[in-house]
Protein backbone atom coordinates (compact mmCIF):
# COMPACT_ATOMS: atom_id res chain seq x y z
CA UNK A 1 0.00 0.00 0.00
CA UNK A 2 1.27 3.52 -0.47
CA UNK A 3 1.38 6.51 1.73
CA UNK A 4 -1.79 8.96 1.40
CA UNK A 5 -1.28 11.63 -1.06
CA UNK A 6 1.43 14.55 -0.09
CA UNK A 7 -0.09 16.33 -2.83
CA UNK A 8 -1.79 19.29 -1.53
CA UNK A 9 -5.58 19.70 -2.17
CA UNK A 10 -7.19 22.68 -3.37
CA UNK A 11 -7.95 25.48 -1.55
CA UNK A 12 -11.72 25.89 -0.82
CA UNK A 13 -14.15 28.16 -2.99
CA UNK A 14 -15.13 29.83 -0.60
CA UNK A 15 -14.65 30.25 3.34
CA UNK A 16 -16.36 27.82 5.61
CA UNK A 17 -19.69 29.39 7.51
CA UNK A 18 -19.66 28.54 11.28
CA UNK A 19 -22.66 26.26 12.29
CA UNK A 20 -24.47 26.37 15.97
CA UNK A 21 -25.16 22.66 15.66
CA UNK A 22 -22.50 20.96 18.34
CA UNK A 23 -21.18 17.36 18.37
CA UNK A 24 -21.22 16.57 21.90
CA UNK A 25 -18.53 13.85 22.87
CA UNK A 26 -18.23 12.21 26.17
CA UNK A 27 -15.03 12.98 28.03
CA UNK A 28 -14.46 8.96 28.14
CA UNK A 29 -14.92 9.17 24.74
CA UNK A 30 -12.07 10.91 23.66
CA UNK A 31 -9.96 8.64 25.83
CA UNK A 32 -11.17 6.08 24.35
CA UNK A 33 -10.37 7.11 21.11
CA UNK A 34 -6.35 8.28 22.09
CA UNK A 35 -5.94 4.84 23.45
CA UNK A 36 -7.46 2.92 20.51
CA UNK A 37 -5.81 4.96 17.86
CA UNK A 38 -2.23 4.62 20.05
CA UNK A 39 -2.63 0.32 20.47
CA UNK A 40 -2.31 0.32 16.74
CA UNK A 41 1.04 1.65 17.53
CA UNK A 42 3.35 3.63 14.23
CA UNK A 43 0.44 2.63 12.10
CA UNK A 44 -2.99 5.14 10.90
CA UNK A 45 -5.96 4.03 11.97
CA UNK A 46 -9.60 4.59 11.48
CA UNK A 47 -12.37 4.64 14.10
CA UNK A 48 -16.26 5.46 13.49
CA UNK A 49 -18.28 8.21 16.52
CA UNK A 50 -21.74 7.40 16.78
CA UNK A 51 -24.87 8.11 18.66
CA UNK A 52 -27.77 10.28 17.75
CA UNK A 53 -28.63 13.38 16.62
CA UNK A 54 -31.30 15.69 17.80
CA UNK A 55 -33.41 18.00 15.80
CA UNK A 56 -30.98 21.30 15.81
CA UNK A 57 -28.61 19.05 14.66
CA UNK A 58 -26.80 18.59 17.69
CA UNK A 59 -24.53 15.08 17.92
CA UNK A 60 -24.04 12.75 21.06
CA UNK A 61 -21.51 10.35 20.77
CA UNK A 62 -22.62 6.65 22.57
CA UNK A 63 -20.34 4.60 20.67
CA UNK A 64 -17.02 4.43 19.55
CA UNK A 65 -15.96 1.57 17.26
CA UNK A 66 -12.77 0.19 15.59
CA UNK A 67 -13.61 -1.42 12.32
CA UNK A 68 -11.59 -4.45 10.82
CA UNK A 69 -9.35 -2.63 8.59
CA UNK A 70 -6.06 -2.27 6.82
CA UNK A 71 -3.25 -0.24 8.56
CA UNK A 72 0.39 1.09 7.45
CA UNK A 73 2.40 3.49 8.54
CA UNK A 74 0.81 6.36 6.17
CA UNK A 75 -2.65 5.27 5.65
CA UNK A 76 -5.68 3.19 6.78
CA UNK A 77 -8.45 1.38 4.30
CA UNK A 78 -11.93 0.19 5.68
CA UNK A 79 -13.82 -2.21 3.39
CA UNK A 80 -17.71 -1.01 3.24
CA UNK A 81 -17.61 -5.08 4.12
CA UNK A 82 -16.50 -4.19 7.25
CA UNK A 83 -17.50 -0.98 8.02
CA UNK A 84 -21.41 -2.63 7.39
CA UNK A 85 -20.51 -4.68 9.94
CA UNK A 86 -20.68 -2.38 12.27
CA UNK A 87 -22.88 -0.11 11.02
CA UNK A 88 -25.58 -3.29 11.25
CA UNK A 89 -25.58 -3.53 14.86
CA UNK A 90 -26.19 -0.29 15.79
CA UNK A 91 -29.58 0.49 17.69
CA UNK A 92 -32.23 1.82 15.53
CA UNK A 93 -32.17 6.08 15.20
CA UNK A 94 -27.97 5.75 15.52
CA UNK A 95 -25.94 8.48 13.05
CA UNK A 96 -21.86 7.93 12.23
CA UNK A 97 -21.52 11.41 14.24
CA UNK A 98 -17.46 11.31 13.06
CA UNK A 99 -15.34 9.77 11.15
CA UNK A 100 -11.38 9.18 12.99
CA UNK A 101 -8.18 8.33 11.88
CA UNK A 102 -4.76 9.16 13.21
CA UNK A 103 -1.55 10.70 11.19
CA UNK A 104 2.32 10.04 12.14
CA UNK A 105 2.88 14.13 12.30
CA UNK A 106 1.76 17.23 13.24
CA UNK A 107 -0.20 18.00 10.14
CA UNK A 108 -3.78 17.55 11.05
CA UNK A 109 -5.19 18.43 7.64
CA UNK A 110 -7.24 16.26 5.27
CA UNK A 111 -5.18 15.03 2.05
CA UNK A 112 -6.49 14.24 -1.30
CA UNK A 113 -6.98 10.12 -0.15
CA UNK A 114 -8.41 11.42 3.45
CA UNK A 115 -11.47 13.72 0.96
CA UNK A 116 -12.37 10.18 -0.88
CA UNK A 117 -12.13 7.90 2.15
CA UNK A 118 -15.03 9.49 4.21
CA UNK A 119 -18.18 7.03 4.13
CA UNK A 120 -20.42 10.29 4.86
CA UNK A 121 -20.68 14.05 4.38
CA UNK A 122 -23.04 14.35 7.16
CA UNK A 123 -20.21 13.32 9.65
CA UNK A 124 -17.27 15.60 11.22
CA UNK A 125 -13.69 14.39 10.11
CA UNK A 126 -11.64 14.31 13.08
CA UNK A 127 -7.69 13.29 12.49
CA UNK A 128 -5.58 13.70 15.37
CA UNK A 129 -1.74 13.78 15.17
CA UNK A 130 1.46 11.41 16.15
CA UNK A 131 -0.79 8.59 15.97
CA UNK A 132 -2.80 9.47 18.85
CA UNK A 133 -0.33 10.83 21.71
CA UNK A 134 -2.31 13.29 22.87
CA UNK A 135 0.10 16.78 23.18
CA UNK A 136 -2.74 18.76 24.44
CA UNK A 137 -6.44 19.19 25.69
CA UNK A 138 -8.90 17.84 23.23
CA UNK A 139 -9.67 19.40 20.80
CA UNK A 140 -6.64 21.20 20.71
CA UNK A 141 -4.49 20.01 18.32
CA UNK A 142 -6.61 17.93 16.17
CA UNK A 143 -8.11 18.47 12.55
CA UNK A 144 -11.66 18.74 12.51
CA UNK A 145 -13.27 18.80 9.15
CA UNK A 146 -16.84 19.57 8.31
CA UNK A 147 -18.34 19.48 4.33
CA UNK A 148 -20.15 22.45 3.71
CA UNK A 149 -21.35 22.43 -0.47
CA UNK A 150 -17.69 21.29 -2.02
CA UNK A 151 -15.56 20.80 0.35
CA UNK A 152 -13.67 19.21 3.64
CA UNK A 153 -13.32 22.40 5.56
CA UNK A 154 -10.37 22.04 8.23
CA UNK A 155 -11.75 24.52 10.81
CA UNK A 156 -9.97 27.08 12.57
CA UNK A 157 -9.32 26.88 16.69
CA UNK A 158 -12.61 29.23 17.62
CA UNK A 159 -14.76 27.29 15.29
CA UNK A 160 -13.55 23.67 15.97
CA UNK A 161 -13.82 24.41 20.33
CA UNK A 162 -17.47 25.28 19.45
CA UNK A 163 -18.18 22.58 16.85
CA UNK A 164 -17.43 19.84 18.95
CA UNK A 165 -17.48 20.09 23.18
CA UNK A 166 -16.49 17.31 25.89
CA UNK A 167 -19.36 16.33 27.70
CA UNK A 168 -20.05 13.77 30.55
CA UNK A 169 -21.79 10.38 29.63
CA UNK A 170 -20.97 7.15 29.24
CA UNK A 171 -19.74 5.58 26.03
CA UNK A 172 -19.79 1.75 24.49
CA UNK A 173 -16.15 0.84 22.92
CA UNK A 174 -15.72 -1.81 20.44
CA UNK A 175 -12.10 -2.92 18.36
CA UNK A 176 -12.67 -4.97 15.81
CA UNK A 177 -9.33 -4.83 14.12
ZN1 LIG B 1 -5.16 11.27 6.61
Amino acid sequence: MEAEDDILRPVPARPYKPVEAQLRVPADATKATLDLLQRAGKRESGLFWYGTRDLNGNGHVHYVAAPKQQMTWGNYHVSPQALAEIVHRLPDGWKPLAQIHSHPGSRVEHSNYDDRMMSSRKSLSLVFPFYGKATAPFPSGVGIHEWQIDYWHLLDDTSAARRVIVTGGSVTVEDLR
